[in-house]
């Protein structure tokens, strides 16, 4: 079966890539596009770059320690999307690889001298998943056997002793490739390498052993923490473990870290990491949204290991935050034409960004996407994460099917074959018409914020009114309520039967924990599972010194084929270069001069945050200052002082 995560037992079984064929809509038009554009422009890059040519060995090596690791995502985009570069590109890797299985086209000749930034095993788990992958989608060739090869020398280098890599990722790779091939080793050695992080297994480095998850034992540990990406990684490697081994003292573990990281290390986009310097996840409730990192890979990294959670446990709320996270990071870091790419995802950008046109950018920075970095280990992640995104989709079990996220397109499993329909994440409509029928479970996930969802199913052949009163033709149902989680229907299905689920879709305010420093009084808005944000270009108006005034609901606009909202505010035009502190709370601006929901603030207008920054530089913010809430305040608590007085009055009569 052709899918990057095959655990042998779970609560919930992937769907091979094939079972889930996408149609046009938001993912499916995303997939089109890394097929026709994305992939060959990455590879065109790394050309450029030198990295491939790297493998031909026949002038000075060019980029960065880990840059085989692009190559081999690159190759693994290929692998899913059944390109046809693959096998040649494929031929170029496999010369470099030496007699014994060794490959790094940096440190060949001086291997393994410097574990803790050498990125030589992480590298590995790249070129394992390259090779799992080609092997489900086509069979055994050229990129398989390197793979197996590059695996087998692992095995023997690092099965015995205390060693590692800085970088984890092998782990989940080396699962896999036992999931594949039934070769124990594997799952051994990724053992091994989970339990041998905070023994600890690695040098001293200047920014501390936290930062590669070394400084405790993983199933000690109580949230994610260090490098972002790295902390991720590991996890997923040790739930692959986990599953495989019946660790089920582990996989308690990385779920009490998952829950903990979620609740109070991550951004209302789903992103994860807080700091530039060590693109590391910060302390609890350090969210700051202007210096948000969230880098790509490490909100990539979040839905492998949400997905592999859902796996085990069946969980909605995995699918849950790996929605969040493929609407509001995967989608963001991707230009709309396909050819550029965020690697930092903040929630505010102040100043808008130099273009970066046609050369390699250096900074991570976030203001405007870039062709290409010279760390460029987001533009090829999202490449196999597009080029693969159908596994998100739905799963099966012995009794049904489930389907986790909404997008147009085709399912099947155990001979029911099931179309569905739906403008999501725009629409809140998703329509399930049965293609083929057959016995069994239909469940469709309730998002957590879809407080008063509702589901009707419809028999073949019911007139569209039928079975309002429940007693119509075929045995429609009513209209009725589903709540977050899974809303499931057991039926013996026939060709034409329907679901329709609704899902409600009004805009909505959404307000930060107190405990978020840098939020607080803040606001942001959101609709569906989209998280929106205001934006300027040019010379439209400032944000600097804006404040919003929730008290009104936004107003909705169809635009392009997407939603665009509007929401009242307060403008201000801040150039005074006055003390910005004083003993006046609230301060100039974001006292409004009049009372709130009167009407009569100015429009602003928000655009989906994952569509922002494609009309070139531009200012943004997701949370804005709240303008009305000491007004609010003071109004509800001049009400309650004035309703208490009533009440304790002595009664006249
Ligand atoms: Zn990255």
């Amino acid at each position: 079966m052709a899918n990057p995560v095959l655990p042998s037992s779970g609560a919930l079984s992937p769907l091979g890539l094939d079972a889930v064929r996408l149609s046009p809509g938001f993912w499916g038009d995303r997939v089109a596009l890394n097929h026709e554009v994305t992939i060959a422009h990455c590879q065109e890059w790394m050309e450029r770059e030198g990295w491939i040519g790297n493998f031909r060995g026949d002038r000075p090596r060019r980029g960065r320690e880990f840059s085989d690791s692009e190559i081999y995502k690159l190759l693994e985009a290929m692998a899913w999307a059944g390109h046809p570069e693959l096998p040649a590109l494929a031929e170029t890797v496999a010369r470099a690889q030496e007699g014994d299985g060794y490959l790094n086209t940096r440190w060949t000749g001086s291997r393994y001298t410097d574990l803790e930034w050498g990125h030589e095993l992480y590298c590995y788990g790249h070129l394992i998943q390259a090779g799992v992958a080609r092997l489900r989608n086509h069979g055994e060739d050229r990129l398989t056997e390197v793979a197996v090869r590059a695996a087998d020398h692992v095995c023997r280098r690092f099965m015995d002793g205390t060693q590692t890599c800085g970088h984890p990722e092998i782990e989940m790779a080396l699962v896999e490739l036992y999931r594949a091939t039934g070769t124990e080793r594997y799952l051994e050695l990724a053992r091994r390498l989970v339990e041998r992080r905070g023994l600890p297994a690695l040098g001293e480095i200047h920014l501390g052993r936290a930062y590669f998850q070394d400084d405790v034992r993983l199933r000690q540990a109580q949230s994610f923490r260090g490098h972002a990406v790295r902390a991720l990684y590991l996890a997923c490697g040790a739930v692959d473990v986990a599953v495989e081994t019946g660790d089920e003292e582990l996989l308690k573990s990385i779920e009490t870290q998952w829950e903990r990281t979620v609740a109070r290390r991550t951004h209302l986009t789903g992103g994860m990491g807080s700091r530039h310097a060590d693109e590391a996840f910060g302390e609890d409730y350090e969210l700051p949204p202007d210096r948000a990192y969230s880098e790509t890979c490490a909100g990539i990294a979040s839905i492998m290991l949400s997905h592999r959670l859902l796996l085990a446990t069946g969980d909605a709320r995995y699918a849950d935050l790996a929605e969040r996270t493929l609407y509001n990071v995967l989608a963001t870091a991707l230009a709309l034409d396909g050819r550029s790419f965020f690697y930092a995802n903040p929630l505010a950008v102040r100043v808008p960004a130099e273009p970066v046109i046609g050369v390699v950018n250096h900074s991570a920075g976030g203001g405007l996407r870039s062709p290409w970095f010279d760390v460029s280990c987001c533009p090829s992640n999202i490449a196999r994460t597009l080029a693969s995104v159908a596994a998100y989709v739905a799963t099966g079990s012995g009794d049904g099917v489930q389907i986790h996220q909404f997008t147009p397109g085709e399912i099947r499993h155990d001979g029911l074959a099931l179309r569905v329909e739906t403008g999501y994440p725009w629409s809140g409509e998703v329509r399930v018409r049965v293609l083929e029928g057959g016995g069994g479970r239909i469940s469709l996930r309730v998002p957590a914020w879809a407080s008063g969802a509702t589901l009707r199913y419809e028999a073949a052949g019911a007139a569209p009114d039928g079975g309002r009163d429940g007693a119509g033709a075929g045995g429609s149902e009513a209209v009725r309520r589903v709540e977050p989680g899974y809303a499931v229907v057991e039926r013996d299905w026939r060709p034409g039967d329907e679901l329709r689920l609704e899902l409600p879709m009004a805009p909505r305010w959404t307000y930060p924990d107190r405990r978020i420093d840098a939020l607080r009084g803040c606001a942001a808005v959101e609709r569906g599972p989209l998280v929106y944000c205001a934006e300027s270009v040019g010379d439209e108006p400032p944000l600097t010194g804006m404040a919003a005034l929730p008290s009104s609901p936004p107003a909705e606009h169809s635009s392009d084929g997407t939603v665009e909202l509007e929401v009242e505010a307060v403008l201000g035009t801040p150039d005074s270069d006055a003390w910005p502190y004083s003993s006046k709370a609230g301060g100039w601006p974001y006292q409004p001069q009049r009372e709130p929901g009167t009407g009569t603030g100015t429009a602003l207008r928000l655009v989906p945050y994952h569509r922002w920054g494609n009309r070139g530089p531009a200012t943004m913010r997701v949370w804005l200052p709240v303008a009305d809430r000491t007004v609010a305040d003071e109004t509800v608590a001049e009400k309650t002082v004035a309703e208490k007085t009533v009440a304790e009055r002595p009664s006249a009569g």
